[in-house]
């Protein structure tokens, strides 16, 4: 599968996206429950499951420096599809693209973006291409202890199911959808630190 995954495109000076342990495909912490809660309730430091696909929150540039995602970034699709499906997360919401040229026996492969605003239109049925625009970054949640990121998923999911009906639940079903670390389409590896 030829794609490369760059949702924000070509940013300046980037070297690779910086992992925390927790941001990983698979994860089963919380990243930022290493984090100092500014207020409220501690979140939990347990996953309730594994995590389906990475978080984006910073990456290395070229001059050595760790750079933010930042409120208002652009997020594109990273191959020709259909956004088909959004619906409220806990940060802001989940926005689902089908992209039904890349197919795996019975299955089409979907991008799911988590913790964004969605700029496209599930209802209006209009084709998005790698440098299309479909959501973009959300200002913080004021009191959150989860800092500002972009969730990306990968999913084999069956041709037949209805993407209406896609929910992180059913993401996690292995009946319905098996995950791909989304890594695996970065132009270069990750940094990964304990
Ligand atoms: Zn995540």
């Amino acid at each position: 599968m030829a794609m490369l995954l760059e949702p924000f495109g070509d940013l300046a000076g980037f070297v690779c996206w910086h992992l925390w342990p927790g941001m990983e495909f698979g994860a089963r912490d919380f990243w930022w429950s290493r984090l100092p809660a500014p207020q409220g309730d501690q979140p939990p430091a347990r996953r309730p499951g594994r995590h389906e696909g990475v978080d984006l929150h910073c990456y290395r540039t070229v001059t050595g420096d760790l750079k933010f995602v930042e409120p208002g970034w652009l997020v594109t699709a990273p191959a020709a599809g259909f956004v088909v499906h959004t619906h409220p997360d806990f940060l802001a919401h989940s926005l689902y693209i089908m992209h039904p040229d890349i197919r795996w026996d019975d299955r089409v492969l979907y991008t799911v973006y988590g913790h964004v605003c969605p700029e496209m239109d599930p209802e209006a049925g209009q084709p998005v291409f790698p440098t299309t625009p479909v959501a973009s970054l959300p200002e913080p949640v004021p009191g959150s202890a989860v800092p500002l990121h972009l969730h990306v998923s990968l999913a084999w999911i069956r041709q037949s199911f209805a993407p209406k009906k896609l929910s992180w639940k059913l993401l996690g079903d292995p009946g319905v959808s098996l995950l791909i670390d989304p890594a695996r389409f970065f132009r270069n590896a990750p940094e990964r630190f304990l």
